[in-house]
């Protein structure tokens, strides 16, 4: 299996779907996405995806639930009377998702392989939506590197532990490698859209990307810990050096899946600490709340631009958020009830 490092993207034309590379899913009847508990089979995606322009994903439920209310007041999406915000993947009780007009507002979870595996089905719904040229974001949280707490590092590209620039996995047994590679335009426009009253300052840098927490990014705090004080601060002291502004466990899966699908992507984190200075994330909890606010006030920046230049009147997408449950949106009662069976055993027995 040969290495995908040095792949090179090709021009975006933004009225083309999100091709898939994976030829045997076009030849699937029906492709249950277990974890989204929503399938091709079952729901006709295309009517409830098809307008999607904009992918945001971040850590956890409550976050994205808040963020699907935020966007809406920031984009003018009024709800029709009498309903309100779902949670469409509510029935795999893994992911949470909410779609407000052109925006999807989905949680990851915590680490690569959480991230890893709703990208593939954020990718494939988007396949299977027909969706044109969707940009995806994830907006988190992270430990700057020499960045005080409160202030954003938009990721230009991701490493991981080792500092390697891209993505290995075993495949077949053997290491496959994507590289970490994140829209450069895209991570340039969006420190653009800071403003110099904004409450934080806005960085662009490279990302370190680890599998663990504590150990994984030098913590002294973890359960265990087996280098001093001063080897950690070497460590971050080197790696500051070779232009890492903060560390997280999400941005080199999300860079390596995004770019090698040819969809722009952008990685926002807020700091909640300077792991020069510690290890502990002490802020209070409002400040905390607050923080975790300004990547979501970014991108809705960015978003409410690309609206209005797509259609100045700042207009409503025509599509409301149709809740899985509504007649129009389900192809086959039989094939949805078999989606919800399927999504209802695989995420109860892992
Ligand atoms: N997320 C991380 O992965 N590390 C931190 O230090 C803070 C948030």
């Amino acid at each position: 299996m040969s290495s995908e490092a040095g792949t090179t993207q090709e021009p975006r034309d933004e009225e083309a779907p999100v091709r898939l590379r994976n030829p045997h899913v076009a030849e699937m009847k029906s492709d249950i996405l277990y974890h989204l508990a929503l399938g091709s089979g079952s729901h006709d995606l295309q009517a409830m995806f098809g307008d999607v322009k904009f992918v945001c994903m971040g850590g956890t439920p409550r976050r994205m639930k808040q963020f699907a209310h935020f966007i809406m007041g920031e984009i003018g999406f009024e709800l029709p009377t009498g309903t309100q915000l779902l949670d469409i993947s509510q029935l795999s009780y893994r992911y949470s998702m909410y779609k407000v007009g052109p925006v999807i507002s989905v949680s990851h979870g915590m680490g690569i392989p959480s991230v890893g595996i709703l990208l593939h089905e954020m990718i494939k719904l988007m396949y299977h939506a027909k969706a044109k040229n969707p940009t995806f974001f994830r907006l988190g949280t992270c430990g700057g590197i020499g960045i005080e707490g409160g202030n954003l590092v938009i990721t230009e590209s991701a490493v991981d532990g080792m500092m390697r620039p891209f993505l290995e996995q075993p495949v077949l047994g053997e290491l496959q490698q994507r590289e970490g590679i994140l829209d450069k335009e895209l991570a340039d426009e969006l420190k653009t859209l800071s403003k110099p009253d904004d409450p934080w300052s806005t960085h662009v840098g490279r990302t370190m990307c680890t599998t663990d927490f504590y150990e994984g990014q030098g913590r002294l705090d973890g359960a265990f810990c087996d280098y001093t004080e001063r080897d950690k601060l070497d460590f971050l002291e080197n790696i500051h050096k070779q232009g890492i502004l903060n560390m997280e466990m999400e941005s080199l899966m999300f860079a390596a899946l995004c770019h090698h699908a040819g969809i722009r992507a952008g990685v926002i984190c807020v700091t909640l600490l300077d792991r020069l200075k510690g290890d502990q994330v002490s802020a209070d909890k409002k400040t905390l709340n607050e923080w975790q606010e300004y990547p979501q006030r970014l991108v809705a920046r960015y978003i409410r631009r690309r609206m209005k230049e797509a259609s100045p009147s700042l207009t409503q997408s025509v599509h409301h958020p149709l809740s899985p449950g509504e007649s129009g949106v389900i192809r086959s009662i039989s094939q949805l009830n078999l989606t919800r069976q399927t999504s209802e055993q695989v995420n109860s027995c892992e």
